[in-house]
C-alpha cells in the first residue's frame, strides 16, 4: 500500500528556494513542490516548457539560471528535487561556503529585480512620473553616482522634483528585502537626494513586524504603486501613490495598532531629505493626543459597561475616579450622588431604561422630572441629542408627559433654583454625553 507524502520534496535538497519570475516571490522548495501530486506534474511540464524559451517560470535565485523538476525514486516511492537547466558546477546554491551571506542576499535581491513583476512595476512609476508636470527628467535605472570616489546606487526610476531634489523610487515587491533599504538610505542622504520606496503588495501582518525598521524609520507611512495608481496618475496628471498608514484602534482587548489609507498626489506628501522619510500622513506628532484620545474613549466605554450592570462596588468607583481625575474629570465620592444624573443621560443615549427598574423609557422620563429635578435640564438636552422626541411621545398615548412638560417649562425658563443643574457635574457630562454638553453649555450662553 502506497501512503501519500505530507510533501513531495526530498529530504535534503540541494536547491533551497526558487524566485518565481512571475511574481518575483521567492520560494521555499518545499512550498513549490507542496503536496497535490497532480498540480506537481503541471508544474514539472510547465517548467521543461518554459526553459525552451526565455521566458523562465522559476530560477535558482542565487545564480539566476531556470529550473526543472527531478523525481527521485525509493522502491514505490517518488521525492522531487529542483535541478539547475544546465549544471555548469559553481552555483554558489550547490557549492556552498564560497561567497558570503551578504553577497547570497544581494544576488537574491538583483534576482527579483529582474521578474516580470519588478518590470511592470518601473513601467508604472515611470508612465505615472511622466504624467506629473512637477517632476522633470525621469529616468530608469540612471546610475547614480556617489560623492565618494567608486560609491554607486542604481535605483528603479528617479526623477527631478519641482527643481529642487532628486527622488529615487526603489520598488519592493514584498518586505522580502527591507533590510537593504537601511543601507540605501544613508547613501541617498549623503547626495542630497531623497529615497522613496513603493510596494506592490502590502501584508499588514509581515509591515507590522517590520515596523521598527522601514515604517518606523518613514514614520509609519509607506506607499503602493499598481495599475490602478497609474490610471489615477494619467487622470489628474500627477504622479498618484496609494498611501498606507499605521493608526492606533480600540478594540476589544484594548489599543492595536491598524492600517489606513487613501490615493494621494506626490504633492500632498511631506518630503524630509534629512530624516530620508516620505510621509503623507505625520505620524509621529500624532500618536500622543491621538493615543490619549482612543484611552479615554476606552476609559468611558468601560465605565458606561460597567454603569449599566450595575453591580457598583465601591472599589471599582474608586479606581474609576482615579482615572477620571486624570484627564480633569470629576466623580463624586459615592456612585449614588451621581445615580440620577447618569441614570437619566445613559437612559437617554441608549433609548432604553439604564439603572431603574421601570418597564418604559417614559417611566424614566417622569423619574427625572419628578424626583430628579436639578438634572432635568441636562436630560431635557439629552433627549435632543440623541434624537429621542419621537420616542417619547409615542409612548406618551395618555398626553401625562406632555402636560409635565407644560408645567415645569416655564420654571426652567425663569431659571428656578429647584431646577438649576449641580455645576459639580459639568466636567462629567462633557466628558461622557460632549453631545448634551454642547447643547447645555450653549444654553448657559443664551
Ligand atoms: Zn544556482
Amino acid at each position: 500500500m502506497s501512503r501519500e507524502p505530507a510533501n513531495y520534496c526530498v529530504e535534503d535538497p540541494e536547491i533551497e528556494e526558487v524566485l518565481d519570475m512571475d511574481s518575483g516571490e521567492l520560494l521555499p522548495v518545499r512550498d513549490a513542490i507542496g503536496s497535490d501530486f497532480d498540480k506537481l506534474m503541471r508544474l514539472r511540464m510547465e517548467l521543461a516548457e518554459a526553459n525552451q524559451t526565455e521566458e523562465e517560470k522559476y530560477v535558482c535565485p542565487v545564480c539566476g539560471v531556470g529550473v526543472y523538476l527531478v523525481c527521485r525514486r525509493n522502491g514505490d516511492e517518488k521525492r522531487f528535487f529542483f535541478r539547475h537547466r544546465s549544471e555548469s558546477g559553481n552555483c554558489p546554491a550547490i557549492t556552498r561556503g564560497e561567497i558570503t551571506k551578504e553577497e547570497i542576499e544581494a544576488r537574491k535581491y538583483n534576482g527579483a529585480k529582474e521578474s516580470r513583476a519588478h518590470i511592470r512595476m518601473k513601467e508604472i512609476l515611470f508612465e505615472s512620473i511622466r504624467r506629473d508636470p512637477d517632476f522633470s527628467d525621469p529616468q530608469v535605472e540612471k546610475v547614480w553616482k556617489g560623492m565618494e570616489r567608486g560609491t554607486w546606487r542604481k535605483p528603479d526610476v528617479s526623477a527631478v522634483w519641482r527643481n529642487s531634489v532628486r527622488v529615487a523610487f526603489e520598488v519592493q515587491l514584498s518586505t522580502t528585502f527591507l533590510h537593504v533599504i537601511a543601507q540605501r538610505r544613508l547613501f541617498y542622504r549623503e547626495q542630497g537626494g531623497l529615497v522613496c520606496w513603493v510596494f506592490k503588495t502590502f501584508d499588514a501582518e509581515a509591515a507590522r513586524l517590520t515596523q521598527d525598521d522601514i515604517f518606523h524609520n518613514n514614520n509609519r507611512n509607506l506607499f503602493l504603486a499598481s495599475e490602478e495608481t497609474l490610471r489615477a496618475s494619467g487622470e489628474r496628471s500627477a504622479l498618484i501613490l496609494d498611501c498606507r498608514w499605521a493608526e492606533p484602534r480600540l478594540g476589544a482587548d484594548g489599543v492595536s495598532w491598524g492600517w489606513n489609507g487613501r490615493q494621494a498626489p506626490f504633492a500632498e506628501l511631506t518630503l524630509d531629505t534629512g530624516g530620508q522619510r516620505v510621509f503623507l500622513v505625520d505620524r509621529e506628532s500624532l500618536d500622543i493626543s491621538e493615543l490619549q484620545a482612543v484611552a479615554s474613549e476606552e476609559l468611558k466605554r468601560r465605565f458606561s459597561a460597567w454603569w449599566a450592570a450595575q453591580s457598583l462596588d465601591e472599589e471599582s468607583w474608586a479606581s474609576f475616579r482615579t482615572e477620571f481625575r486624570l484627564r480633569g474629570v470629576s466623580l463624586p465620592r459615592w456612585p449614588r450622588e451621581a445615580s440620577g444624573l447618569l441614570n437619566a443621560l445613559y437612559t437617554a443615549k441608549a433609548g432604553r431604561v439604564v439603572g431603574w427598574d421601570h418597564p418604559k423609557f417614559i417611566s424614566a422620563a417622569h423619574t427625572v422630572a419628578g424626583s430628579h429635578k436639578r438634572v432635568l435640564r441636562a436630560f431635557r438636552a439629552a433627549l435632543r441629542a440623541y434624537g429621542r422626541a419621537d420616542q417619547i411621545a409615542a409612548e406618551d398615548s395618555e398626553g401625562r408627559w406632555a402636560r409635565k412638560v407644560s408645567g415645569y417649562k416655564a420654571k426652567l425658563a425663569a431659571r428656578d433654583p429647584e431646577y438649576e443643574r449641580n455645576r459639580n457635574f459639568d466636567s462629567l457630562i462633557a466628558f461622557l454625553f460632549p453631545d448634551v454638553w454642547s447643547i447645555l453649555s450653549r444654553e448657559d450662553e443664551g
